[in-house]
């Protein structure tokens, strides 16, 4: 039997292989960069490579790859050997320079640049993030050595996920440093975010999954009536999860415990078929890439079971979709979380001004928030029939909550609620301390004891942006702060008064009560919170005036590189809407108005043969249900050709904004016209004459 610590982390070229494999001067200059920026000397990287290079050979490994996430949401490789030109003898030669490990030159021209640069310019740059561990990975092409890049245009423009991302962390370190100095902390020398992203998913048997092109093509059903069973008994969630299940999950944490990835969390979720795997948090970048990895391992694993794993938001309509949570703290590189509250925050002047930043930050760019986790499948997520509005609120809990009114009405806080002893009259149960606040499941940004877990991003998304968007925002505000507080004659006066200014100002954005009723649409917007139901009405807040002020000054985007990536925004719905539509018009001619055609000639079968046979026997059941299934057939032609003429229709327009919106104001409606007469026929037309697996074959036979 293997034990975890045999083989957790074998896959990376972390710290300890490093100093156990270079030279100390080498190791420290590493190191250096990695804390405190700089450059490395290109001596050094060409020992840094070499051993990396060796170190991933004994692994197995026959090439390597700069690793990058470009704007696309999944991640980018392209494997090159070691192999250079043999010697005169003919002996082969492994090499891995340090120009090769620090910078790349992909062709760049097919990766999406939202117009940032011409596609006969296709020169791309790759750089080496000495911030994210090199690893290998085991793939059935082989092993390959993957090393963290970014991804920059010709002329310097991000032209991926992970620059801005880095670019925000920098910036929330400077300004956290600032404030976390103003209270005396002088040994702390960075202010790093941390992430744990709790990653939902489904899975469904591979066999059946073929038999759909849906799936296939969009990753979610474009078609399906509801299954007589859904959610409704809440025994998935927490429920005993299923061999074959099992067996993956199992087979799954061996391979991200390998690659350093410290999966922690197993369980089903609340839909059939669905479930979640969480890791301990780490810093926001390494989380990046680590959830990338992870949902990319997930794939590849479930696939050696025979099964498939969809990290779409909504595979299925009318069951639970998926997100990830993205919980969010920050603490200094000596350790200390600054979202503690401590016992008393009442009187934890640094916490109540951080907290106060944070609520700042979130009401004033509440926009750009609900921007950051836009993508296709969240729009049937969030904002839409079944699903929990798209307004930004921040859930505290009674205990802070009730500090902030205080602060609100007196200035300070003279006391605070504690947590309490459970009994549950049980004389041999352990006795429970209480939480001093209770949970809220339907906040999309909850403060949970000493992190905020904002819930509203996607489950296939890259996490990097709603990061990114975070750490710029409450860099932001504790920049506002610092430039008051340094300068302040009374500080802890003039700290209370910078924090009941920011709650007074921003306590609207405070909400506490179920986020998912109709009664807070109508009260978020008496109190003035944006409501962005859908990707393409939220693209704009990109672009505003306060978004490039923002993200100029602490130069995590250029004004050009809001634009593209607009532009991407907007591109990316229209593609996607376009490919789901064409999808059902190719479902509904190609495989259910046949099936329907035949169970129609079927029943017409039978009712001459009954008629021949015995003319007094009632013909009237198959008579009733071959007229309802003429009459939806019909409706579903012409919703049909409907369809098709919209999808015309939005390749005859220009801008992609415009396409954007097309596809949102009338592809997607004529989209769900079609899908209703199917959905009702599937539950009226013979089951073996059915052409696809429905939603009770996917998810409950796994
Ligand atoms: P849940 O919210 O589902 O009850 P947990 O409280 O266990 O789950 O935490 C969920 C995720 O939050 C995990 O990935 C965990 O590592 C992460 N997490 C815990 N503490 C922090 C923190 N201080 N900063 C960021 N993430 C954290
Ligand atoms: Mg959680």
């Amino acid at each position: 039997m293997m034990k975890i610590s045999d083989y957790f982390g074998e896959n990376v070229f972390s710290k300890a292989v490093m100093r156990e494999r270079l030279p100390l001067e080498v190791f420290d200059e590493v190191c250096s960069v990695e804390q405190n920026g700089g450059q490395i000397s290109m001596a050094a990287a060409d020992v840094v490579a070499k051993a990396m290079m060796e170190w991933a050979i004994e692994r197995g490994a026959t090439h390597y790859t700069h690793w990058f996430l470009p704007l696309t949401g999944v991640t980018a490789e392209k494997h090159d050997s070691f192999l250079s030109a043999p010697d005169a003898d003919g002996n082969v030669i492994m090499k891995l320079t340090g120009k090769q490990l620090i910078m790349g030159e992909p062709d760049a021209s097919s990766f999406p640049t939202g117009g940032l640069r011409a596609t006969h310019y296709a020169r791309g740059y790759t750089a080496w993030d000495i911030t994210s561990p090199a690893f290998v990975k085991e793939m059935s092409c082989g092993t390959i050595l993957c090393i963290p890049t970014v991804f920059l245009s010709y002329t310097g423009e991000a032209l991926d996920n992970k620059t801005p991302l880095l670019r925000s962390m920098e910036a929330l370190s400077q300004q956290a440093l600032r404030v976390v100095r103003l209270f005396g902390d002088n040994a702390a020398k960075k202010v790093i975010p941390s992430v744990g992203a709790e990653q939902e998913y489904f899975i469904v048997d591979r066999e059946k999954y073929l038999k759909r092109r849906d799936l296939i093509y969009t990753g979610r059903t474009l078609f399906g009536a509801p299954a007589p069973k859904g959610q409704e008994l809440e025994d998935q969630y927490f429920g005993v999860i299923r061999e074959r299940v099992g067996a993956f999950m199992a087979d799954l944490n061996v391979e991200l415990w390998k690659m350093g990835i410290t999966a922690t969390t197993q369980h089903n979720e609340v839909a059939p078929a669905q479930h979640e795997c969480a890791p301990i948090y780490t810093s926001c970048n390494v989380a990046v890439d680590h959830n990338q990895l992870t949902m990319e391992t997930m794939k590849r694993v479930a696939g050696r079971h025979d099964l498939v794993c969809l990290l779409h938001e909504k595979p299925f309509a009318r069951v639970n979709g998926s997100g990830k949570h993205n919980n969010w703290s920050i603490a200094t590189d000596t350790g200390e979380n600054l979202l503690e509250p401590g016992t008393t925050p009442n009187d934890n002047l640094q916490f109540l001004l951080i907290l106060s930043c944070i609520i700042k930050a979130v009401d004033r760019h509440a926009d750009l928030l609900r921007m950051s986790t836009a993508c296709v499948g969240n729009d049937l997520r969030l904002g839409a029939d079944e699903a929990p509005p798209a307004i930004i609120s921040i859930f505290l809990g009674s205990q802070l909550e009730d500090v902030v009114e205080q602060i609100v009405k007196n200035g300070t806080a003279a006391e605070c609620i504690a947590g309490a002893q459970l009994d549950a009259g049980i004389s041999t149960l352990p006795r429970i301390q209480r939480d001093a606040a209770d949970r809220n499941r339907t906040s999309p940004f909850a403060f949970t004891g000493n992190k905020f877990e904002f819930r509203m991003v996607g489950s296939s998304d890259c996490i990097a942006n709603s990061n990114t968007v975070l750490n710029a925002i409450v860099a932001e505000a504790l920049c506002e702060a610092a430039d008051v507080l340094e300068t302040s004659a009374d500080f802890a006066a003039e700290a209370c008064r910078v924090i009941a200014e920011n709650l007074r100002e921003h306590s609207r954005v405070i909400f506490n009560g179920n986020g998912y009723s109709g009664e807070w649409v109508e009260e978020a917007a008496r109190r003035g919170l944006p409501n962005l139901p859908s990707m393409v009405s939220s693209v704009p807040s990109l672009t505003t005036k306060k978004s490039i002020n923002l993200f100029e000054k602490f130069g995590v985007f250029t004004r050009a590189e809001l634009e593209s990536r607009s532009e991407i925004m907007y591109e990316t719905y229209a593609k996607t809407t376009s490919i789901e539509a064409r999808t059902m018009a190719h479902m509904a001619a190609k495989h259910y108005t046949p099936a329907i055609v035949r169970y129609m000639a079927r029943l017409g079968d039978s009712i001459c043969k009954v008629r021949n046979a015995c003319p007094q026997a009632s013909t009237q059941v198959q008579e009733k249900l071959l007229s309802k299934t003429g009459r939806l057939l019909t409706q579903a032609d012409e919703a049909l050709e409907h369809l098709r003429q919209c999808i015309d229709q939005s390749t005859r327009l220009e801008c992609m904004r415009d396409v954007a919106n097309y596809c949102h104001d009338s592809l997607v409606p004529a989209m769900q016209a079609l899908r209703a007469p199917i959905d009702e026929l599937e539950l009226i037309v013979d089951k073996d004459l059915w052409p696809v697996p429905t939603y009770g074959d996917l998810m409950f036979e796994v």
